[in-house]
């Protein structure tokens, strides 16, 4: 068991003094002091487990001992930035190369998943020579001051929007404009995309890039609709811009099916640039952006040099290396997609059973549970899902978070050895947590 220097109290006193207060906690009234971790579990001060079905960037599972060797090894020989000649970053290049469309070869590596977005902002710009963004509803890019500004999720709540940066609807078929109903959602919402690029037009403004995540997360767990961004990338490419994948929560085998999330629009649609981070590194900062040729050129072309102090470093590429390794060793993909389905599929049974389970959705470990007060109205269950996340922690110490504009989806991005005992193990502390919030909401009724 790892030793604790302060009392949990104590952490948390030092922490309210000395960190800034918008950093915040998970479960704030109660948060969850960890110590160590593994696999798929965390451990509390007590050595009490906790099963994590929150950590999508402890993507091969926690603190695992291929990664962690690697670093160390890598760390006691070297460690030191790319304008030294290396074999680790040409090495990782290639490998992360042969999982990527042909035309998608050329990368840049940085510390995070914002980092990668503001390089793809600035490669898109420099490339088009155009300055407009379109992106889509709720959705969340990063936290430096140019991705607040194409992230509505967070400039709706601060000083608004640019007018370079242009709203399209999210691709919901759920809650969105169109529904499941619809005969074609993947054209009609492209649609709206095509409209947009028009009106931006005639404002007598130019597209420089689409920016879209391959599966929106911070949006609700969305999938995309079939046909949509093959669609959307025809309209953004005539109209001179670019097409940017954010595969920061979505990408090295996640879904299951494909190793981006991307590729489940169909072999015919490649983006423009894809960015990526978060499950790269298991832990450690590295993130990255990959591009065309042409689009590389043109950012070589300014003749300013891109240089990035930690950025693709040796110790960090042969985490990335090590990571890549265990995916394929462990076949992460292909449990993400046979335990992700057996999720769903016991989520589905579910939402037979219980009225305020309003609709699932997923691909393979990243699989959303949305939960609604009238599936009629679709009426968002924002506080039954907090209960929900409250009650999974303090009965069942298990962590799971919400999403959606509403906070009403259950999100489960758990570590990708996520096994069916978990599944299971979840799926039946959920069940047994509504079946008990449905019994209290009848009394209430009776009540009444
Ligand atoms: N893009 C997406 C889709 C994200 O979810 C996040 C982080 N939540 C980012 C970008 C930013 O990544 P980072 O926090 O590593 O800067």
């Amino acid at each position: 068991m790892a030793s604790e220097l302060l009392r949990k109290e104590e952490t948390l006193t030092m922490r309210r003094q000395l960190i800034g207060q918008s950093c915040r906690l998970f479960y704030s009234d109660d948060p969850v002091k960890i110590v160590r971790a593994r696999g798929q579990y965390i451990f509390d001060e007590n050595d009490k487990r906790y099963l994590d079905c929150i950590s999508n960037v402890h993507h091969v599972g926690h603190c695992h001992p291929s990664v962690t060797k690697a670093a160390t090894d890598q760390m006691e020989l070297l460690n030191t930035n790319t304008r030294f000649l290396h074999d680790n970053l040409v090495l990782y290049a290639d490998r992360l190369a042969a999982t990527l469309p042909e035309r998608l070869s050329v990368f840049y590596f940085v510390n995070s998943g914002s980092e990668a977005n503001d390089l793809a902002l600035r490669l898109a710009q420099q490339y088009t020579q155009h300055e407009d963004v379109i992106v889509l509803d709720h959705a969340y890019h990063g936290h430096l001051m140019s991705l607040i500004d194409i992230s509505p999720y967070k400039f709706r709540k601060l000083n608004g929007q640019k007018e370079w940066v242009h709203v399209a609807p999210l691709p919901d078929t759920y809650r969105g404009i169109y529904k499941e109903d619809e005969p074609n959602p993947g054209l009609s919402y492209a649609d709206t995309v095509k409209d947009l690029i028009e009106v931006v037009h005639r404002k007598g403004r130019k597209i420089s890039a689409f920016f879209a995540e391959s599966m929106p997360s911070v949006g609700g767990q969305i999938i995309l609709p079939e046909g949509y961004s093959a669609k959307v990338a025809e309209y953004v490419r005539s109209a001179g811009g670019v097409f940017v994948a954010d595969e920061v929560q979505t990408g090295f085998g996640r879904v299951g099916s494909h190793f981006w999330a991307f590729q489940m629009q169909g072999a015919d649609f490649c983006p423009d640039i894809v960015t990526m981070g978060k499950p790269m590194g298991n832990g450690h900062p590295i993130a990255c952006v990959v591009t065309t040729v042409e689009i590389a050129s043109a950012f070589t072309a300014n003749g300013v040099e891109y240089f990035n102090t930690f950025g693709g470093n040796p110790v960090s590429c042969a985490i990335g290396l090590a990571v890549l390794d265990v995916i394929e060793k462990e076949d992460l993909k292909g449990n993400a997609k046979r335990v992700g389905a057996h999720l769903k599929d016991l989520f589905t049974r579910l939402k037979s059973r219980h009225e305020i389970i309003g609709d699932v959705r997923g691909a393979g470990l990243f699989v959303g549970v949305e939960l609604v007060e009238d599936r009629e109205l679709r009426t968002p269950a924002t506080k039954t899902a907090a209960q929900v996340v409250k009650r999974l922690k303090m009965e069942d110490r298990i962590c799971v978070s919400t999403d959606g504009p509403w906070e009403s989806v259950l999100k489960f991005k758990p570590p990708m050895c996520f096994n069916m005992e978990d599944a299971e193990l979840v799926v039946h502390c959920i069940d047994r947590i509504l079946t008990d919030i449905e019994a209290n909401m009848k009394l209430e009724k009776e009540d009444i």
